[in-house]
C-alpha cells in the first residue's frame, strides 16, 4: 500500500548536507516527493510503499548527518500526488546562501574505516573526507559553496572521485573537498630550512619517529599549524614552553583514542559524546591523580585539555605512536596561529624542529575550540573550529550590522537576514599581528557573506582598538556607529542564546568592562532588555593601582581591597600581598594610594577572586589570564559539600543596591589568622558569591536570571547558584562563550534596538 507523508523539521538542519541526505535515503527506498528549506527548517514530502516509508523514517531519525539537531519533528499523512521523482527543491529563502558556509567537521567513522583499510583506495590517505566530514570554513573562498570557490580548486578530480562527486546516492555526492591519493593534496615533511625530507605515507611515518625521538613538530592541520611533542616527557614539554615563550598556561593534549585518554582522565558520558562529536573540541576533563603526563603540560592544574584526532592526518599519525602528544597552536604566545607553509617556516623556525606540511591551502586560520562541562552541559569557552561560523537564527530579519567586539578574546559578528554569524576566535587585540588578523576577518566576512555594513556596533570603552577602528570606519564610510556598554552586551548575548526577548535580571561578572560612569565595572546586576539597562546592584568599589596591570598581578586587587578596608596602615602589616612587594614597590604603592594617583575604581568580581587568591598566597602574579581565580576554584572543589554557611555580607540601598564586601574580607582575614585551610576559605568564598546572587535575585520580581561574563566559566560557582536558587529560572551560556568572546553577538541586538 502507498502513502504520502508531510514532514516538518525544525532545528539545525540547513546547510549541513541535510537535503542531500534526505535525497539519498529517499532514493534508496524508492520514494518520490521533495525536500526543501523553509525559514524555520526543512519540509519534506515523501510517498511510496509503507514499508519503504518506515525504513526512510527510521534512517531520517537515526542516521542524520553530523551537526544536525531536531528541535521539532512533525509528521502527517496527506493525499498521494503520484510523482515520479524525488527532488531537492530550491527555496526562495534569502538566508540560504549564508547557511551553506559550514564549520569544519571531524572525520566521520566511515572515512576513518577507509583510511585504515588496506584494500581501500584511500588507505593511509590523510585528506580523505565526504559529505559528512572534512574541511569547510577553512577552505571556502566564495559563495556558493562549490569546488571552484574553495582552495581545492587547484586539484582536478580524477575520474573515480568525479564519479563519486556526481552520484546522488554516493556518500561523496557534492563533497567539495573530495580527494584521493591520485588527485588530491599531498603531505610532506621538511626541516627548518624547508628542505623536503619525505613525502606522503613515509612523511607521516617519519614524523612519528621524530616524535618518539623527542622532537618538536609543526603540523599543518585543518585550520592552521599546530605544535606537537611528547606529552610524557618533561624535557620535551619544557623545551616547547621555552621556545614558544609560554610559562604555565596549559597545553592541549591529543590522545590516540578514548580508551587511551581514559588512562589519564575521568570521562563522563556527556564528555565522551563531546570528545567524539563532529566538533571535536579541546575538552577540559579531570585528570587522574597518578597520571604519567609530564607535570609541565598543565602545572598545578587538576584538569587537562584533551582532544582526540579529528582529521585523517591526526588519525594516521596517532596510530603510529603510543603516547599522548602536546597539540598546541602554532604561534608565539598570544599571536594568531600560522597557516601558510612559507609563513610557518619563518614564524615557527625557532620553535619547531621539523614541519609536516601539505599542499592544501588554508583560506583562513581557525583555532581548536575549547569546551568545558558545567551542570552536565557543554560550555564553549573558545569558539572556533567545529562551531564557527554556524549562524544563530533569530526571529526577525535584521539590517546588516557589523559588531566589532571587545579588546580581550575578540570576535566580530555580523547580521544578515534572520541570522547572526560570530567569527572564529581572534584573540586579544594587544599586538599588531592580532589587530591585523581582526581587520582581515572583517574584510573576509564582507567578501564571503556579500556583507555591507549599514550599522556599526562597538564597545563603549574609548581606548579599545576595536572602538577606534569603529569610529574611523563610521567616519570614513558614513555609517552610523552605536556604542554598547560591555556588561549590557554580555547579558544581551545570553538573551540571544536563550531566545529571550523580555526584561531580565542579568548577572554580569567579569574582570573588566567600561561602565556608564567611566569606571571599570565587573560585578553587575542589570535589569535589562535589548534596548536599555539599569544598574540594579553592584559591588562596593575599590581602587586598583594601574588599572589593567591588575589583570596580571592579583596582589594589586588584594591591596586595593585591603586599602579600602584598613587604609594606609596595611603597608606596615604582614598580609601576603604586601609581603610579596619589594621595599621599592611598597613605597610606590603607598604613595600612589595616599595621593590617589593612577588609582582606578572598580567593582570587578574577577578582581575580587584575584584578591582572595592573593591573600591566600596562591598566586601573586599570573602567568596567564585568570590563573589566580582558577587556582582558587580548584582548591575550593576539595571542600565541596562540606560547608553550608557563607561569609557575612551587607547589601545597602543607594541609587542601586551596593554589596559590601568588607565583612567578607574581615572574616577571610580572621580565618587566615586562625589557620583555616585554604580549601575551606576558598569554598566558603564561592558559597558567599552564590548567596549574593540569591539575595539580589529576591529583591526583584524578574523571574529569569541570566549569568554571563568570564567569571561564569567557573564551574563550582555556577553549579552552586543553580543549587541555591530554586524559585527562579536561571539561564547560562552553552554555544556562545560567557567571556568576552560573546560580546560581539551581544552588541548586534543592542545596536539594532538603539538606532
Ligand atoms: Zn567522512
Ligand atoms: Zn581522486
Ligand atoms: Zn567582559
Amino acid at each position: 500500500m502507498k502513502k504520502r507523508f508531510l514532514i516538518k523539521i525544525e532545528g539545525t538542519v540547513q546547510g549541513i548536507g541535510f537535503r542531500p541526505f534526505v535525497y539519498r535515503i529517499a532514493k534508496e527506498n524508492k520514494l518520490n516527493g521533495f525536500v526543501k528549506n523553509n525559514p524555520e527548517g526543512v519540509t519534506i514530502e515523501v510517498e511510496g510503499e509503507v514499508k519503504n516509508l518506515n525504513k526512510f523514517l527510521l534512517k531520517l531519525k537515526r542516521d542524520k548527518p553530523p551537526l544536525t539537531k531536531y528541535t521539532l519533528f512533525e509528521i502527517k499523512e496527506i493525499p498521494l500526488k503520484n510523482e515520479i521523482e524525488f527532488e531537492i527543491l530550491k527555496s526562495e529563502e534569502k538566508g540560504e546562501k549564508i547557511a551553506l558556509i559550514l564549520p569544519d567537521i571531524a572525520t566521520c567513522e566511515e572515512c576513518k574505516r577507509e583510511i585504515f583499510d588496506k584494500d581501500n583506495r584511500r588507505y593511509n590517505y590523510p585528506f580523505t573526507n565526504c559529505t559528512n566530514c572534512g574541511p569547510r570554513f577553512s577552505i571556502i573562498q566564495n559563495i556558493p559553496y562549490d569546488r571552484k570557490n574553495t582552495t581545492m580548486k587547484i586539484f582536478e578530480m580524477c575520474p573515480e572521485c568525479r564519479e563519486e562527486y556526481e552520484n546522488p546516492i554516493n556518500r561523496r555526492f557534492h563533497a567539495q573537498p573530495n580527494a584521493c591519493p591520485e588527485c588530491g593534496p599531498e603531505v610532506f615533511l621538511t626541516d627548518r630550512e624547508g628542505n623536503i625530507i619525505e613525502k606522503g605515507e613515509k612523511a607521516i611515518e617519519k614524523t612519528a619517529q621524530l616524535l618518539k625521538k623527542g622532537k618538536i613538530i609543526a603540523l599543518k592541520g585543518i585550520g592552521g599549524f599546530q605544535l606537537l611533542t611528547n606529552a610524557l616527557s618533561d624535557e620535551c614539554v619544557l623545551e616547547l614552553r621555552k621556545r614558544k615563550k609560554r610559562d604555565e598556561k596549559p597545553f592541549a593534549i591529543m590522545f590516540k583514542n578514548l580508551e587511551h585518554l581514559k588512562e589519564y582522565a575521568y570521562i563522563s558520558k556527556t564528555e565522551k559524546e563531546l570528545l567524539l562529536s563532529p566538533q571535536s573540541p579541546i575538552l577540559l576533563v579531570k585528570s587522574k591523580k597518578k597520571s604519567k603526563l609530564s607535570k609541565y603540560c598543565a602545572p598545578d592544574n587538576p584538569y587537562i585539555g584533551a582532544i582526540l584526532p579529528y582529521t585523517p592526518l591526526h588519525h594516521l599519525l596517532m596510530s603510529k605512536i603510543d603516547f599522548p602528544i602536546i597539540c598546541t597552536s602554532g604561534n608565539l604566545s598570544e599571536e594568531p596561529i600560522a597557516y601558510e607553509n612559507e609563513e610557518a617556516l619563518i614564524r615557527l623556525k625557532d620553535i619547531a624542529d621539523y614541519f609536516l606540511m601539505n599542499t592544501r591551502p588554508i583560506e583562513r586560520y581557525i583555532d581548536d575550540s575549547v569546551v568545558k562541562i558545567i551542570n552536565n552541559k557543554p560550555l564553549v569557552i573558545r569558539r572556533a573550529r567545529g562551531y564557527a561560523p554556524l549562524p544563530f537564527i533569530i526571529k526577525k530579519n535584521l539590517p546588516q550590522i557589523l559588531a566589532l567586539g571587545p579588546y580581550l578574546k575578540n570576535t566580530i559578528a555580523i547580521s544578515k537576514f534572520n541570522r547572526i554569524i560570530v567569527s572564529q576566535h581572534i584573540g586579544d587585540l594587544d599586538n599588531e599581528k592580532s589587530f591585523n588578523a581582526f581587520k582581515k576577518v572583517i574584510e573576509d566576512f564582507k567578501k564571503l557573506y556579500e556583507f555591507k555594513p549599514e550599522i556599526i556596533a562597538c564597545d563603549a570603552h574609548p581606548e579599545y582598538l576595536s572602538t577606534k577602528y569603529g569610529e574611523e570606519l563610521s567616519k570614513n564610510e558614513n555609517i552610523p556607529l552605536i556604542k554598547v556598554f560591555h556588561h549590557h552586551a554580555h547579558i544581551s548575548s545570553c538573551m540571544i542564546e536563550n531566545r529571550i526577548e523580555e526584561e531580565v535580571l542579568g548577572v554580569s561578572w567579569d574582570g573588566t568592562g567600561y561602565g556608564k560612569d567611566g569606571k571599570i565595572w565587573g560585578g553587575e546586576f542589570l535589569i535589562c532588555d535589548f534596548k536599555d539597562f539599569k544598574r540594579f546592584a553592584s559591588f562596593r568599589e575599590f581602587g586598583l593601582l594601574g588599572g589593567d596591570k591588575a589583570i596580571k598581578e592579583p596582589r594589586r586587587s588584594a591591596i586595593g581591597i585591603l586599602y579600602e578596608i584598613y587604609g594606609e596602615k596595611i603597608f606596615e602589616r604582614d598580609f601576603e600581598p604586601i609581603k610579596s612587594l619589594t621595599e621599592e614597590e611598597r613605597k610606590i604603592f603607598k604613595s600612589a594610594y595616599e595621593k590617589n594617583l593612577s588609582i582606578f575604581k572598580t567593582t570587578s568580581v574577577g578582581r575580587i577572586f584575584d584578591a582572595v587568591s592573593s591573600l591566600l598566597n596562591l598566586k601573586q602574579k599570573n602567568t596567564f589570564e585568570g590563573q589566580a581565580a582558577m587556582i582558587l576554584e580548584w582548591i575550593a572543589e576539595n571542600y565541596k559539600g562540606k560547608l553550608k554557611t557563607p561569609y557575612t555580607f551587607e547589601i545597602k540601598k543607594e541609587n542601586y543596591y551596593v554589596i559590601d564586601f568588607v565583612p567578607i574580607f574581615e572574616e577571610i582575614i580572621s580565618d587566615i589568622k586562625r589557620k583555616r585551610s585554604k580549601s575551606y576559605i576558598a569554598y566558603k568564598f564561592h558559597l558567599t558569591l552564590a548567596e549574593i546572587v540569591k539575595k539580589i535575585s529576591q529583591l526583584t520580581d524578574k523571574d529569569k536570571i541570566l549569568l554571563s561574563g568570564g567569571v561564569f566559566q567557573n564551574k563550582l560557582l555556577t553549579e552552586l547558584i543553580f543549587k541555591k536558587i530554586k524559585n527562579k529560572k536561571i539561564f547560562t551560556h552553552s554555544q556562545i562563550p560567557p567571556n568576552d568572546g560573546g560580546i560581539s553577538i551581544g552588541q548586534i541586538k543592542i545596536s539594532y534596538h538603539n538606532l
